[in-house]
């Protein structure tokens, strides 16, 4: 059977399925929620992590031992890992994706990591015979858990069409933004005001409490007022203030700390290759570092409050 013949009667499979093949690798805050509402939404999904814990937190789910294992016969892949090194070795190591991954089939990396390592996976994948796009999400964890999260999608336009089904699985928005990597870019943009906003919601809450404020008080005014955010009105990083969210839960799970500075790490690289600069975010990559130093590594972002509170 000839290359283009094996990929027509591929495709044409892949087009008459109602439940895809899926795999997913990075069961951890993200990925284990992303999951459970595929599965929920009548997906086959096929799971890996290196944290066999992570990977039977999802009922409903095949467990894999291997990338490899996860990617076989998948017409679509997913990474959801912490940074582009572990999503590459993924890809490239002993028992990885690649030793798996079928002709054509579509890698989807949904991790937030540099938009030149994307490029770069963007290139292996054109050279082995399957498909990537960039698709990093926003709307946290618990965007995550209500299937509502943004995705921004690089990479070819229809390839972005034909697994936007699936992605909207898991989120009500995606967005193709251009060539590989343009997802990626997309995402840091994003973060870069998330880091930002977070701090500032922090500072704000932690002058009025200090000052006598009620924070649930202070809150409602903020989010009926000019100083509203995500950070505010979603995520609030005071305890008590909202249920379901990390601050409420001693600032487990959530977005780490070490996550948050990574990605402003990666927009620094960016801002600087581009003649941008980004004073704010620079600020804001330090305290977040400051604070992995002082041992909030795997705290929520949202801890920042806690910091300023001087409490530790
Ligand atoms: P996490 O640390 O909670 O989860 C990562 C998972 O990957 C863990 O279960 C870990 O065991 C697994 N893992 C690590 N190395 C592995 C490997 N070699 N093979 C297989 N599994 C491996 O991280 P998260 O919060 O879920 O974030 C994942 C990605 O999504 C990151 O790139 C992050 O920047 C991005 N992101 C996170 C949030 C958030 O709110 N947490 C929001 C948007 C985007």
């Amino acid at each position: 059977m000839s290359f283009s013949h094996t990929t027509r009667v591929f495709v044409r499979t892949f087009q008459h399925r109602n439940a895809s093949n899926v795999a997913f690798i990075g069961l951890g805050q993200m990925g284990a929620r992303m999951v459970k509402n595929l599965v929920s939404k009548g997906e086959k999904v096929k799971v890996f992590d290196v944290v066999p814990q992570a990977a039977s937190s999802v009922q409903g789910v095949t467990i894999c031992n291997s990338p490899e294992e996860a990617a076989k016969d998948a017409c679509f892949v997913f990474t959801m890992l912490p940074n582009g090194h572990i999503v590459k070795d993924t890809l490239l190591g002993d028992k990885g994706i690649m030793k798996g991954i079928s002709n054509n089939a579509l890698f989807i990396d949904s991790s937030t990591i540099e938009p030149q390592q994307s490029q770069e996976l963007g290139k292996i994948a054109k050279e082995n015979g399957f498909r990537f796009l960039d698709a990093p999400v926003s709307g946290g964890v618990t965007g995550a858990e209500a299937g509502t999260l943004t995705f921004m999608v690089g990479g070819e336009d229809k390839d972005a069409e034909e697994v936007k089904p699936v992605l909207l699985k898991m989120g009500k928005n995606v967005f193709k933004c251009g060539g590989t990597g343009t997802g990626q870019i997309a995402k840091l943009c994003n973060n870069l005001i998330l880091a930002i906003t977070m701090i500032g919601t922090c500072e704000s809450l932690n002058m009025g409490v200090k000052l006598g404020m009620d924070p649930k008080l202070l809150t409602s005014i903020i989010n009926v007022s000019t100083g509203r955010s995500w950070s505010s009105d979603t995520y609030n990083p005071v305890p008590g203030v909202m249920p379901n969210v990390p601050s409420s839960n001693q600032y487990k799970g959530g977005f780490g700390v070490s996550l948050i500075a990574k990605d402003l790490a990666l927009a620094e690289n960016a801002a600087l290759s581009a003649g941008a600069p980004l004073p704010l975010g620079a600020i804001s990559h330090q305290l977040y570092r400051t604070l992995i130093a002082n041992g909030y590594s795997d705290k929520d972002f949202a801890v920042v409050y806690e910091f300023l509170q001087g409490k530790k």
